[in-house]
C-alpha cells in the first residue's frame, strides 16, 4: 500500500534538504503533485496530507477529476497545473479550467488561451516550455528561439509570464541541461518582473533539478507509486 502522507513527507524532506545544500532559501521550491492517470479519491487523499496544487497531462480526464473534486468537501482552493502537450483546438477549456500552464512552446498557443481565458479569472499564468536538448519528438521552444516567443507572449494581455519548463532527456550524460535552463532563466527574469518560476524536476532528478535553480518541482512516480503502463 502506498502511503501518501509518508510519500509527501519524504518529498518534503527531500526538497528541503536539496535546497539547504544549495544554499537557497528555505520554502523556495513547491512541489507539484502530478496526478496524471490517478483517481480523484487519490488527489483527495493527497490533499488531505497537505498536496494544494496539481499537475495534469491529459485533458478529459483532467476536466473529470476536477469537476468529482470540486464536489467534495473541503476542496476549494485547489490549483490546476496543464503540463501536457496542447493541441489548439483543446485551449478553451484550459483557458477556462487551468491556473497554470507549463507547456506552451508556440504562439498559435498563447494567442488562442489569452483571448479564451475569462478576464472573470484574472490572468493566466504561463511557463514556456523550452526543448532543452532539442529532442526531435518532444515538445518545446528551441532555446534559440525562446527570446523572441516570450516578447510575443508578453504582448498578450490576458497572460502573465511566470517562467520556463523543461523535461531534459534522462538518457544523456553529462548535457547539462540543468545548467542551461538555470541559465535561460536568469536571463529570463532579468527581462521580465513577472518571472519567478523554474519547472524543472521530476522524481528522478529533483535534487539536481533543485541544485541548478528550480522553484517547482513536478512529482508523479514518488508521491502516487509508480504509474500503471499506458495501454
Ligand atoms: C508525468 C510527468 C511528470 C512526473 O514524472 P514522475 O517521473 O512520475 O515524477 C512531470 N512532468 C511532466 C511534464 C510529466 O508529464
Amino acid at each position: 500500500m502506498v502511503s501518501l502522507a509518508d510519500n509527501l513527507n519524504k518529498l518534503s524532506r527531500r526538497i528541503e534538504n536539496a535546497t539547504e545544500l544549495a544554499g537557497r532559501k528555505s520554502g523556495s521550491v513547491k512541489l507539484l503533485a502530478v496526478s496524471k492517470t490517478r483517481e480523484a479519491e487519490q488527489l483527495f487523499e493527497a490533499l488531505q496530507h497537505g498536496a494544494r496544487e496539481f499537475g495534469e497531462n491529459y485533458l478529459s480526464e483532467a476536466l473529470e477529476k476536477k469537476e468529482k473534486l470540486e464536489r467534495m468537501p473541503g476542496t476549494e482552493g485547489l490549483v490546476w497545473h496543464f503540463i501536457g502537450p496542447i493541441q489548439s483546438n483543446k485551449t478553451k477549456p484550459i483557458a477556462e479550467n487551468f491556473s497554470w500552464v507549463h507547456s506552451v512552446d508556440r504562439l498559435k498557443i498563447a494567442q488562442r488561451l489569452a483571448a479564451q481565458r475569462p478576464t472573470t479569472l484574472g490572468k493566466l499564468n504561463i511557463c514556456v516550455q523550452v526543448n532543452i536538448d532539442q529532442e526531435e519528438t518532444k515538445a518545446g521552444v528551441n532555446p534559440a528561439e525562446l527570446t523572441e516567443l516570450l516578447a510575443q507572449i508578453d504582448q498578450l494581455e490576458q497572460l502573465s509570464i511566470r517562467g520556463l519548463m523543461a523535461i531534459p532527456d534522462p538518457t544523456l550524460e553529462n548535457s547539462n541541461a540543468l545548467q542551461r535552463m538555470q541559465d535561460l532563466f536568469e536571463q529570463v527574469k532579468q527581462q521580465y518582473p513577472s518571472v519567478d518560476t523554474l519547472s524543472m524536476g521530476m522524481s528522478g532528478d529533483l535534487e539536481e533539478a533543485v541544485a541548478h535553480g528550480s522553484t517547482m518541482v513536478r512529482i508523479g512516480t514518488d508521491l502516487f507509486g509508480p504509474r500503471p503502463p499506458k495501454v
